[in-house]
């Protein structure tokens, strides 16, 4: 990884009402959200400046801090003019944006009735894709051994810190055998999502994505369905089971960080990077260039 530490940059981050400069951003490490994972957070792409779907972000951020029972003191449209304005401050055009919430250090036990509720956004640059060439490789996934919980078991649809657990084992599992990332089945032993995007297949024209009913519906999920419902392309939601794999010919993963992101690879099986998955990435990077940019006039129009 290239670059400085995160805690160790220029500039400022937003916390709890005020801009601090970078390397101040602290908690106390006695801190309810560091110890017991009573933490939300999103993770958000400014493409020209504008960030990508920004209201979507911050609503889902209230929303899964309501299903680990907080409420964020700040309303969608401050915590977005805060967004635009770090972004200003920070001059980055390109980059990825983090905010976070959490619970403070008020009672220092599972309850944590009293605790305060914090607030931070830090923006970092992030160029807007790697190499063309690169990207149409695909990336080659693991089966990971961990699955995603029963929403029964865990607030399964949050974007909460706790469910990340599993997430950064199977990627490091994946990892040390020579993988980019891990599939994840869910609680049943259906397909679910990799560590941190959600998947498609193809088979036959046919484009098919597991139901999120234990995982996040993502943003860039829905995104890729309504592009593809421009191109007429048929998308079918449903239960996939792992021995599906061999039927599909194709296979790419969509989120926020991998944006459209060809897969090659899940364990013993073999994805070419085909037409669909091609228009769909060129697709998906025309739509999030900034509204107000004569490219994405010339792109839309
Ligand atoms: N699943 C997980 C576990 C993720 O971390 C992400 C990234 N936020 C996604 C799916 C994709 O969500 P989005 O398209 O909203 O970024």
């Amino acid at each position: 990884m290239a670059g400085p530490a995160f805690h160790d940059r220029p500039g400022v981050i937003w916390m709890d009402g005020e801009f601090v400069p970078w390397t101040e951003a602290k908690v106390h490490v006695l801190t309810h959200g560091l110890h017991y994972g009573s933490a939300v957070f999103e993770g958000e792409r400014a493409y020209g400046g504008e960030v990508f779907k920004l209201r979507e972000h911050t609503d889902r951020l209230h929303r899964s801090a309501q299903m680990l029972g907080f409420e964020i003191p700040w309303s969608a449209d401050e915590i977005d003019q805060v967004t635009n304005e770090l972004l200003a401050r920070q001059g980055h055009a390109n980059a990825y944006v983090r905010p976070i919430a959490w619970r403070g250090s008020e009672m220092m036990g599972v309850s944590a009735q009293k605790n305060t509720i914090h607030l931070s956004i830090s923006v970092w640059q992030w160029p807007s894709y790697f190499g063309a060439a690169q990207r149409l490789k695909g990336i080659r996934l693991d089966l990971a051994k961990y699955r995603r919980p029963d929403p029964a078991t865990a607030p399964s649809l949050a974007k909460a810190t706790g469910l990340y657990m599993i997430c950064t084992l199977s990627k490091h599992a994946a990892e040390e055998k020579g993988y980019a990332d891990a599939l994840m089945l869910d609680w049943r032993g259906r397909v679910a999502e990799a560590t941190g995007a959600n998947v498609f297949f193809v088979k036959d024209g046919v484009l098919h994505t597991p139901t999120p009913d234990c995982f996040l519906d993502g943003i860039t999920r829905r995104t890729v369905m309504d592009l593809a419902a421009d191109r007429g392309y048929e998308v079918v939601e449903r239960a996939i089971m792992p021995e599906e794999l061999p039927e599909f010919e194709q296979c790419f993963l969509t989120g926020t960080a991998a944006e459209v992101t060809p897969v090659s690879e899940i364990g013993s099986h073999r994805f070419t990077v085909g037409e669909i998955t091609r228009t769909l990435m060129e697709d998906y990077d025309a739509v999030v260039q900034p509204k107000s940019a004569p490219a994405a006039v010339a792109a839309s129009g």
